[in-house]
């Protein structure tokens, strides 16, 4: 190490000499590299303005090369909605549960294939109930990048001729019939063994708990539209489907998230076209690719 030092000590020193801004020029391209190396001159010229001047300005410059580090996408989680003891809606012999899971899996899959890079977090992988608060639990420690939960919508009543997509990000919602979605699936907090203790006394069945809740998640707000909106697209064009667009509502799921979050309600089990499709392998297929292109926008667009 020390016959190593006196050959780029020298050679630092000539730079310095020369030419102040050609030492500029390094330091601002190497800044940690450099740091060392003045670091090691300041032990023999402890008094030199160059060196201290040099010094700080490899110091801003590390500084500010890791401030402007360019952001990438490095983790996505995928939340397939319900589970286990918690069915979700029902359709002719399918349950959304089971639906939902096959199309995160196959998102997963194609995220995985295309970016091998970027690591996709399941809440679960195999039909098991998991708590709404330890969805976002599960993305909030692994300080995910994105938050895909994946449902299926169901109407109850006479109202079979509704069909559609819709995704959701945390908001305040105007109108009913948002709430309506909301509150069946936050209804799901209802089947856990501590659910007064997990969510400070939270009833899903109330209204004013919705709308008081809809007050957080406002920072990923941009983010979260802008990918919604992809998807809505994408289900559109891509998968040919209806989409009834981006909406807003107080999901719980959602609001523990902290990270741009989006819930998409893929189409309802009680509509017989958006069954058929959704319960179909080409239709999950269609709907991760949809999901996949949307995220394959949004992340160009975050890494500009
Ligand atoms: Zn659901």
């Amino acid at each position: 190490m020390l016959a190593a030092r006196p050959t780029t000590l020298l050679f630092t020193l000539l730079m310095c000499a020369f030419c102040s801004l050609g030492l500029h020029t390094i330091t601002t391209e190497h800044p940690d590299h450099y740091l060392n190396e003045i670091e090691t001159i300041a032990v023999y010229f402890p008094n030199s303005e160059i060196i201290k001047d040099s010094q700080k300005e490899c110091e801003n410059a590390l500084f500010s090369s890791i401030c402007n580090a360019p952001y990438r996408i490095q983790k996505v989680v995928l939340d397939a909605g319900h589970g286990g003891r918690d069915h979700g809606c029902l359709g002719h012999g399918s349950k959304e549960k089971d639906l939902v899971l096959k199309m995160a899996t196959r998102l997963g899959t194609l995220i995985q294939l295309v970016y091998p890079e970027i690591e996709v977090i399941y809440t679960r992988k195999t039909d098991v109930f998991v708590p709404l608060y330890k969805r976002a639990a599960i993305a909030n420690k692994a300080q995910a990048d994105l938050f895909i939960s994946i449902h299926c919508n169901a109407m109850p009543g006479n109202h079979v001729k509704v069909r559609g997509s819709e995704t959701y990000v945390m908001g305040l919602h105007t109108a009913n019939e948002n709430l309506e979605v909301a509150k069946r699936e936050n209804s799901a907090i209802l089947l856990e063994d501590n659910y007064i203790e997990n969510y400070g006394g939270y009833d899903p069945n109330s209204s004013e708990a919705h709308i008081f809740m809809s007050m957080f998640q406002n920072a990923y707000l941009e983010q979260s539209i802008q990918f919604a909106q992809a998807v809505e697209e994408q289900i559109h064009t891509h998968a040919g489907r209806r989409s009834r667009g981006v909406k807003q509502a107080g999901f719980v799921v959602l609001k523990h998230t902290a990270m741009p979050s989006v819930l998409v309600e893929t189409g309802y089990l009680t509509n017989e076209s958006d069954h058929r499709f959704l319960n179909s392998r080409q239709g999950q297929q269609q709907m991760a690719e949809s999901i996949f292109n949307a995220f394959r926008k949004y992340k160009i667009e975050m890494e500009e």
